[in-house]
């Protein structure tokens, strides 16, 4: 199958072959066609698949044999991102692929002035790429007009609802035209996505190109157990071993970014760190330094990494592993993307037990466990599988006291491997059901 058999029309296709794409990609395959077709689509899809190109080539295409000049003020199309670094780079993809059309097309989000941006919509732009907060205050200040609006793209619609848009994405429901395409993207669906698309889509057509919430196969993950407190010197220990060369490293929160950059920067290490504290223009540097190999490691969190493409990116680490599990399939599908092979690497300590068997459970898999050597743990991170459940040692059964007497001191029970829980001990209860993490909306970060 060639592009050309897909039906796109020849600027596109010069486009494409610059670009160096030969092959559609399964999501593109199935999602051109149907969106040529006028088709709205609910496409799961693992990251690094293509699904931008799947998207936005249809969409260039309609734009251009179809529909009238974009008017003042408006659009034709509207893609939302989740973050400003996706919103940049579906708008550089964009722009890419419609180099050789009479089209416009801009991309719109916080943190950044909004004159320019206002000024910019002033003669209306056929497509636009936008972070939902922005998009509002634009509308609301009458610097954008939604009546015209061919076609809704939500993308990575699922991070949308992760970082609490859902009230946004209501707003913006409010402000578009009832007849429009709509497209939804997502790497995972959650029940609260396809209610979203119940409520969005028109009779759509539904894409899964994988298995659902697996992450892609070309990413060889494992997990090192580790003390917390060990992790930042576990993690240098690892970085001089396998003398990597470009990782991007992922911790839990803003100051754990900060921490371990500093760390790292204290020892020479050449490291630099985002995360939605910092600038939009400080984030963006760090990043463009980091694709250029100008910076070694590149520390993150989830909000700031999100739907990063860097080329050949060959390492992502899991300093801490991600609250909701879905993020982790996000995360490492960072690396091994467009068919290269990539490594995933998490630094997993006692506390985080639950949230590593949240995540085999999602990705259906139990995850090897490396020991490093000089690194065991003093808190043993207990046994999981991809079942969601994680293994508990029983209590021991209390010694009769020859007085007969209580008071002894009471055994809390440690967490042990599944092969040490005797079977038909009354008083022990061997496993325990892991609550399955929030996926549900959560406060903005
Ligand atoms: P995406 O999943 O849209 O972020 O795309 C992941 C990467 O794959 C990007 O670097 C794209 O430029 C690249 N890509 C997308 N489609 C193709 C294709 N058909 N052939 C080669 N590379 C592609």
């Amino acid at each position: 199958m060639t592009f050309a058999t897909l039906g796109l029309i020849e600027p596109l296709l010069r486009a494409l072959e610059t670009l160096g794409y030969q092959t559609p990609t399964p999501v593109q395959a199935q999602a051109i066609p149907a969106v040529l077709a006028g088709r709205d689509l609910m496409a799961a899809a693992q990251t690094g698949t293509g699904k931008t190109a799947g998207f936005a080539l249809p969409l260039l295409q309609l734009l251009t044999m179809e529909g009238p000049k974009v008017a003042a003020n408006s659009a034709r199309a509207l893609i939302l991102c989740p973050t400003r670094e996706l919103a940049e780079q579906v708008h550089a993809s964009v722009a890419e692929y419609a180099q050789h059309l009479p089209l416009t097309t801009y991309a719109v989000y916080g943190g950044v002035s909004i004159n320019p941006q206002m000024m910019k919509l002033r003669k209306g732009v056929d497509i636009l790429v936008a972070t939902p907060g922005r998009l509002i205050d634009l509308f609301r200040q009458n610097a954008l007009k939604l009546n015209q609006l061919q076609t809704l793209v939500l993308d990575e619609a699922d991070r949308m609802l992760d970082l609490g848009f859902s009230e946004e994405l209501a707003n913006i429901y409010r402000m578009l035209p009832k007849k429009r395409q709509t497209l939804l993207f997502s790497a995972t669906f959650s029940d609260e996505i396809r209610s979203l698309a119940g409520q969005m889509l028109n009779d759509p057509l539904s894409i899964e190109v994988s298995p659902r919430n697996v992450a892609a196969n070309t990413v060889k993950q494992w997990v090192v157990p580790v003390d917390k407190k060990r992790k930042a010197e576990l993690f240098v220990h690892l970085m001089r071993k396998g003398r990597w060369k470009q990782v991007l490293v992922f911790a839990k929160t803003r100051n754990g970014v900060d921490a371990l950059v500093d760390k790292l920067q204290g020892l020479g290490i050449n490291a630099d760190g985002i995360h939605g504290d910092k600038p939009q223009a400080t984030r963006q540097r760090a990043l463009d330094r980091f694709k250029s190999s100008d910076v070694q490691i590149l520390v993150a969190t989830d909000v700031a990494a999100r739907g990063l493409d860097i080329e050949d990116l060959p390492l992502v680490v899991n300093f801490d592993l991600p609250i909701v599990a879905e993020d982790y399939i996000h995360r490492i599908g960072r690396t091994g993307r467009a068919g290269n092979t990539g490594e995933a690497i998490s630094l997993v300590c006692a506390d985080e037990v639950n949230m590593l068997s949240a995540i085999e459970m999602l990705t259906r898999q139990t995850l090897t466990r490396k020991m490093e050597p000089d690194f065991e743990p003093e808190h043993r991170v207990p046994d999981t599988d991809a079942s969601g459940q994680v293994v508990k040692k029983p209590k021991k059964p209390k010694k009769p006291k020859a007085s007969g007497g209580g008071g002894g001191k009471r055994n809390l029970g440690k967490w042990v491997d599944s092969g040490d829980v005797a079977p038909a001990e009354p008083s022990i209860k061997p496993v325990r059901k892991v609550p399955v993490f929030n996926t549900g909306p959560r406060k903005k970060k």
